[in-house]
């Protein structure tokens, strides 16, 4: 047989094209691909040019009248004009939550619970493309993302949890569970949908009311769910939705009417909310950011580790908060997989969010490509090696490139901070010491990934991670069953799965 040169390899190449290992022609060179465009269409959504808060079951603008505009990142366009609630608003917000809790919802046994929340994720499975193209447009996240991934999720959350209102004694098992009364929930822009289901689905399950405070540049889906809640007939003032900026945030969590706080943002703002309801008797769950270590060993399938590296960092654009940012790779193979990652990456395509063949769409905002573009400028002047594949970005619109960085040390800023964009950091280890001592090497504790042949290993590494989640020979995979949430600055408490509940009752003796 003649020896497999890298001609002969790149013949191989052209030929089968369909081979994903042979795409590549190394250095990040791919095989030319050439994609029709192939656009989700809007009309499946109509945006209106003007959003009310949602409260007591009805939508009302803003007490003092006024608006914020929230824009598409991908083209910079406004896209509606949304109430901003004023500390009068988030009052009356409170009022019909706790009117909702006493006078119905916290009445209602929990089968009666279950049939909102079952009717609720059947309506936003029906309504899947609408929610799909809207939080799109103004997350800038692939379509086929928020197709396949967050709104899919966020309807499981609602059937998962519906499973359980009518079982809260199985759940504690010789204990009452009482609802905890009113929840103020603040979540963040990068997964605004299922963000919103998380927090909202075993709140209501276990008999509270919330008052939800989306993100300011993603409040659309949220409102949207305001019309689910009403095509649902759930009672006025069980969920009540309340854009508005961070200060606003501030006035619910520390309103006196609320019993239960449960955050998703930045670190920063995570030790403010702390400081706001610390000597309160309200609960909190406070889920913040991460520095996740990818660990890859020399005996994992390495193919298989660069797609979910891929994944672990450039999905959502990287604004995720569990994101596989530090790749950790065992020396001896690190160069044959930063071969492979490039090639990898200059097949990404990144461009307009509502194209299916997008795999990297728009960042959130203008501040957030700041941020990215601010820490990536610090990453080169520390010294490490960038690498971008040279692919076209969009001419408007806040686009970053995947960017992977080699020569990186544990003290750059770029493998110290959540920089919470499609930015991966490598770093190298020895033994399996050496991985658990640099992968817990940060403030953060949210989440790890481990590559290898050995189910041993894997054991053996799970047990010494400090991070909340840890997957073994994947990356970022959700399920409504199983509890998310982290160490050390990364927050407390667990959402999803029975964990999820617990965060949201009082248990008494019977
Ligand atoms: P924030 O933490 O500021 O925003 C999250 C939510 O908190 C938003 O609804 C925001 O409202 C609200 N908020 C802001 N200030 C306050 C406050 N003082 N009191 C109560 N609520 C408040 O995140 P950013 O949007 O500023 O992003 C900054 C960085 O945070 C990112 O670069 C990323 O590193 C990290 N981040 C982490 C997330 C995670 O999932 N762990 C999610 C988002 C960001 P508003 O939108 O009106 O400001």
């Amino acid at each position: 047989m003649p020896p497999v040169t890298t001609e002969t390899k790149n013949a191989v190449a052209r030929a089968a094209p369909r081979a994903p290992s042979t795409w590549g022609l190394g250095d990040g060179r791919a095989i030319p691909w050439e994609y029709a465009p192939a656009p989700e269409s809007r009309d499946v959504v109509q945006i209106r040019d003007t959003y009310g808060l949602f409260i007591g079951g009805r939508e009302v603008m803003a007490s003092d009248g006024a608006t914020f505009t929230t824009v598409d990142p991908a083209t910079e366009q406004p896209l509606a004009q949304v109430a901003r609630a004023t500390p009068a608003d988030i009052d009356k917000a409170v009022a019909a939550a706790r009117r909702a809790q006493r006078a119905v919802w916290g009445k209602l046994p929990g089968r009666e619970r279950a049939k909102y929340l079952f009717r609720i994720s059947r309506l936003l499975q029906e309504r899947s493309r609408e929610f799909a193209v809207l939080e799109s447009m103004d997350s800038g996240k692939p379509i086929r993302e928020s197709r396949d991934v967050d709104v899919p999720l966020a309807a499981s959350h609602f059937w998962y949890y519906a499973g359980w209102a009518d079982k809260l004694e199985y759940a504690f098992p010789g204990r009452v569970a009482k609802p905890l009364g009113v929840a103020a929930q603040v979540i963040p822009w990068n997964f605004p949908l299922l963000m919103l289901a998380w927090k909202i689905a075993p709140a209501l399950a276990a008999g509270n009311t919330v008052v939800l405070k989306p993100a300011s540049t993603t409040p659309l889906s949220a409102l949207l769910f305001a019309e689910v809640c009403r095509q649902a007939d759930l009672p006025p003032g069980v969920v009540n939705i309340v854009p508005g900026p961070g200060e606003i945030g501030m006035h619910l969590i520390t309103h006196p009417g609320v019993d239960k706080v449960a955050f998703t943002g930045s670190t920063e703002i995570g030790k403010k909310i702390a400081r706001g309801v610390a000597g309160t008797n309200k609960g909190l769950t406070l889920e913040l950011g991460g520095k996740a270590a990818n660990i890859v060993f020399d005996d994992a399938p390495l193919d298989q580790a660069v797609e979910g590296i891929v994944n672990g960092i450039y999905f959502n654009q990287g604004e995720v908060c569990c994101a596989g940012s530090r790749l950790l790779a065992q020396e001896s193979i690190v160069d044959a997989l930063v071969d492979k990652l490039k090639d990898r990456l200059a097949t990404i395509r990144v461009g307009d969010p509502l194209d299916k063949n997008t795999d990297v769409g728009a960042i959130n905002s203008k501040a957030q490509l700041e941020k990215i573009t601010e820490l990536v400028a610090a990453g080169e002047a520390e010294g490490a090696e960038m690498y971008q594949p040279a692919c076209d970005l969009p001419e408007r619109g806040y686009f970053f490139r995947p960017t992977l960085f080699t020569n990186v040390a544990q003290s750059h800023r770029i493998a110290q901070e959540e920089i919470f964009g499609p930015v991966l950091s490598v770093l190298t280890f020895r033994t399996p010491d050496e991985a658990v001592e640099k992968a817990n090497n940060t403030p953060y504790g949210l989440s790890a990934g481990i590559w290898t042949d050995k189910g041993s290993r894997i054991l053996a590494m799970v047990k010494k991670m400090k991070a909340g989640v840890v997957w073994a020979n994947t990356f970022n995979r959700f399920d409504p069953t199983s509890p998310f949430g982290g160490y050390k600055e990364s927050g407390f408490g667990r959402e999803g799965g029975m964990h999820g509940l617990h965060a949201y009752v009082r248990l008494e003796d019977r």
